[in-house]
């Protein structure tokens, strides 16, 4: 099987729309590449950050389902997502973070990382990562961003999983994905791809007595690793299935082609191609700005624009 190649994307539940956009876009200064909806519940936006072209591995996006109870930690889920920051840029980051009234945890070294762990609005917990490997990542700064070029977010650093059996998700990860153990500290067990570095490893622990974790607001929904195109995806959905999941049949996403299981676990995760990417329907300067919808929803744009909320650029802070 060819390797998976990383993250490509990471989904989860937000609050209010524009709360959400003043977060990532505003305080965050990530770029909203995509404005959407949700496919399978169009009254629902689904808004894609990432860097200034949405790279593969650079999109962080959410299904704001404001009306969802909180989500209930446990197992069965992923509990945090990181996300990389160039080295020597944590002390910007706090400042910025302290500003707007983010609430942040004390830092912390992770595998030998400078790791600054906060919340969002809505409850999800983001962790900020002195990632000397995401320097060397494709990545496009987005100029027109309230954060400088030099301390920007350049892409999904990784996920934590908790489980309550830890065995059966990182032979799952070995054996039907290719993932290998490269550490462990604190309780946390690392399991990477390839060169194992920024935007190709994830984190899992057991919580043996945890109830099962519940999706809600400030949970994250799924994680989606990359595959080049539909031929890999095929070899690896055949690969997981073999090993015991059930994966969907390839949905088209119309910028990704996907294909969705659960690990032993429990935790949703998606395969996804590199391409088309999000300047097949959109000209690349003016990514994010109006909402697009997939063609085979285009018929019912009025009914869907009527539902979802008007959303206004947040104030560059
Ligand atoms: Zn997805």
């Amino acid at each position: 099987m060819q390797p998976i190649r990383g993250l490509h994307h990471v989904t989860a539940i937000s609050g209010p729309a524009q709360e959400n956009l003043d977060f990532y876009a505003g305080v965050l200064g990530m770029r909203l590449v995509k404005k959407s909806v949700n496919q399978d519940d169009p009254g629902t936006y689904h808004l894609f950050y990432a860097d200034a072209e949405g790279h593969p591995g650079s999109d962080l996006t959410f299904f704001p389902w404001a009306q969802l109870a909180p989500s209930r930690d446990g197992h069965g889920l992923s509990t945090e997502v990181s996300l990389a920051v160039p080295p020597g840029s944590l002390g910007f980051w706090a400042g910025r973070l302290q500003r707007y009234g983010v609430r942040v945890g004390n830092a912390e070294v992770r595998f030998g990382e400078h790791v600054l762990p906060m919340m969002d609005p809505h409850g999800l917990r983001v962790a900020l990562v002195e990632s000397a490997s995401s320097l060397g990542r494709p990545f496009t700064p987005w100029e027109s961003s309230p954060v400088p070029v030099e301390q920007q977010i350049r892409g999904l650093e990784s996920a934590r999983m908790s489980e309550a059996k830890l065995d059966q998700t990182t032979t799952f990860l070995e054996s039907a994905m290719g993932f290998r153990h490269i550490g462990t500290e604190n309780g946390w067990l690392r399991y990477g791809l390839g060169e194992g570095t920024s935007g190709q490893y994830v984190d899992v622990r057991e919580l043996p007595a945890a109830r099962r974790g519940a999706w809600g607001t400030g949970s994250i929904h799924h994680i989606a690793w990359r595959v080049d195109d539909d031929a890999h995806e095929a070899e690896v959905r055949q690969s997981v299935a073999s090993a015991g999941a059930h994966p969907t049949g390839v949905i088209d996403r119309f910028w990704f082609k996907s294909v969705y299981f659960r690990e032993p676990g429990g935790v949703l995760f998606e395969l996804a191609t590199d391409g088309p990417g999000f300047a097949v329907d959109e000209d690349p300067a003016h990514l994010g700005e109006t909402l697009v919808l997939p063609p085979w929803l285009e018929a019912d744009r009025a009914a869907i624009e009527a539902a979802v909320p008007k959303l206004t650029a947040p104030a560059h802070l």
